[in-house]
């Protein structure tokens, strides 16, 4: 994790704040000492003891998690948001890994941004979405990392490859571009999995649902339409599939 609370009470971030490690570090959730991890090659972080019983180190994460966590915080204070890195909501059982305050309609709201770096279900997708909309945020954006679905960065022409269920659940309920963030570039892209070049078929048709269209199995793909984004936030007004139509967040192509 990269927030930890110093001895003085305030939130501290171990990519950013700490030159110096003066200890004494706490972890926000279950209160037991964290210690300060520096690395050359991964972003430093705090960890718990082994064996910590607490909720924020039952998943450990990936290098590229924590990297990208540490990037999109960076990115979005660049453009002025006030961003809360691992803000907690432990009556959710939740802690969102970059909370960004954007502009409401009254007043400013939070879209709580999710970095996926590794496969989930997509209950858990749902269970995570509720309880951003119980815990007050205007919206979840989903952000996935290369390794969660390297082929969508990186096409070989004719390579048919399989996308993960929860990114083909995230596409068809929301009928929006799915955010893909290449760490190593720092770059943002989105994809758009309801059309691609090669046979001007749909995969998805576009009320979301799911096509199987001739010469594709119905979870796999050849291509998709890509495009660059920015890490500004733009709204978006969606109708998701058995749900209220509403307001999201969604990243800004460029
Ligand atoms: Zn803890």
């Amino acid at each position: 994790m990269l927030v930890a609370m110093a001895p003085d009470g305030s939130r501290t971030e171990a990519h950013r704040e700490l030159h110096l490690d003066p200890g004494g570090y706490t972890c926000p959730y279950c209160h037991h000492p964290v210690h300060l991890k520096r690395s050359r090659v991964k972003v430093s972080h705090f960890a718990h003891a082994p064996g910590a019983d607490c909720p924020a180190a039952s998943e450990p994460e990936s290098p590229e998690h924590l990297a990208a966590k540490a990037l999109l915080a960076d990115e979005f204070r660049r453009l002025g948001y006030d961003v809360i890195l691992e803000r907690p909501h432990p009556k959710y059982r939740r802690r969102v890994d970059v909370a960004v305050r954007v502009p409401g309609r009254s007043g400013p709201v939070f879209v709580a941004v999710e970095v996926q770096a590794s496969a989930i279900s997509t209950e858990e997708v749902i269970r995570r979405e509720r309880a951003d909309h119980a815990g007050g945020y205007l919206s979840t954006l989903w952000c996935f990392t290369r390794s969660s679905c390297p082929e969508l960065l990186v096409m070989e022409p004719d390579v048919e490859f399989r996308v993960p269920e929860e990114i083909r659940f995230l596409h068809r309920t929301l009928s929006t571009q799915v955010a893909i963030l290449d760490v190593s570039s720092r770059t943002m892209w989105l994809t758009d999995l309801a059309r691609h070049r090669r046979s001007g078929d749909s995969w998805f048709d576009t009320a979301g649902n799911e096509q199987s269209s001739r010469g594709y199995s119905p979870r796999t793909l050849r291509s998709v339409e890509r495009t660059r984004a920015t890490f500004a936030l733009q709204p978006k007004w969606v109708t998701p599939t058995k749900q209220r139509p509403r307001w999201i967040a969604t990243f800004t192509p460029a």
